[in-house]
């Protein structure tokens, strides 16, 4: 089985994110960059599904050169080689042109299940998986908490709002997955030495055949046109207990109608 897993390098999640106030799209030189978080349990989930079905997985990434550093960290947990689109152009491209990037780079190489993760960090759409799918006219299964293959029956259990629905499809087929799905590995050091020399297949637009014009930010479909930093976080209040403290907790969450 050919497993693809869709990873977006993102900033680090931890740090302090800014918009670039020049073109109002993400700062990504002054945060560090990381695998998007879901985008490891989807990681995981490929490895698991190459160990009981065999094949291999192949990352890929539409990012800047510096995405290269997620790609080695994705091969090191045992991922057999990537794809990765690069391209100056790309800058700024939103999630329907990132979607139909990733499509045309699928079909550069051979592929029966996709596996992404359900929403990135940084810009948190939650729709690539959806829009991969559309454009290559494969089923979604979506929000996966549980995958099974028999054949070319891919299964999954999809989390809704008050359990799962069962949703199945045929390959080649493109799914997504939450976090509680799996528990990723941590790449060994034999890993992290094997990675070094696993292959990346390095791809420009021209390569894939689309043109500068179809991407980035003067031709998204979206844009931000402008933004506010939210405002600093006020003091909070304190309540001395002084044998009224019950009834004055009560009285402050009344008056912000939560009671
Ligand atoms: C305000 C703002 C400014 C932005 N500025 C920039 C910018 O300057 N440069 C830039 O590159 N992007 C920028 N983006 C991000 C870009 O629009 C989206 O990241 C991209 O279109 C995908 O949407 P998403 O991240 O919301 O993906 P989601 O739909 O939330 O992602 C779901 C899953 O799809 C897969 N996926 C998503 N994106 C990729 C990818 N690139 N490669 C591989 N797999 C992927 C992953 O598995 C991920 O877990 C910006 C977004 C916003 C909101």
């Amino acid at each position: 089985m050919n497993i693809v897993v869709l990873v977006k390098q993102v900033p680090d999640t931890e740090a302090e994110r800014k918009l670039n106030p020049a073109d109002n799209t993400v700062d990504r030189a002054s945060v560090d960059p990381v695998i998007n978080y879901i985008d490891e349990f989807a990681i995981e989930e490929g490895l698991q599904l190459k160990e009981s079905q065999g094949g291999e997985v192949t990352i890929m990434t539409v990012g800047p050169e510096r995405a290269t550093e997620s790609i080695r960290k994705a091969l090191s947990m045992g991922a057999d080689k990537a794809v990765h689109v690069t391209d100056e152009a790309l800058h700024g491209s939103d999630a329907i042109q990132t979607a139909k990037v990733i499509a045309k780079a699928l079909g550069t190489i051979e592929w029966d299940v996709v596996i992404a993760g359900s929403e990135a960090t940084d810009s948190r759409s939650a729709i690539v998986p959806a829009l991969v799918a559309e454009a290559l006219g494969a089923p979604q299964l979506t929000q996966a908490r549980k995958v099974t293959v028999d054949g070319s029956t891919v299964s999954i259990e999809r989390v809704t709002d008050t359990g799962y629905d069962r949703v199945e499809g045929s390959t080649p087929a493109v799914i997504s997955v939450v976090e509680k799905i799996n528990d990723p590995r941590y790449p060994s050091f034999k890993g992290i030495m094997a990675a070094k020399s696993k292959p990346i297949t390095v791809l420009s637009l021209a390569e894939l055949g689309l043109d500068a014009g179809e991407v980035g930010l003067a031709n998204a479909w979206t844009q931000v046109v402008s933004f506010e930093n939210a405002p600093p976080r006020a003091a909070g209040q304190t309540v001395k207990d002084e044998g009224n403290g019950g009834a004055a907790i009560a009285d402050y969450l009344a008056s912000k109608k939560l009671i």
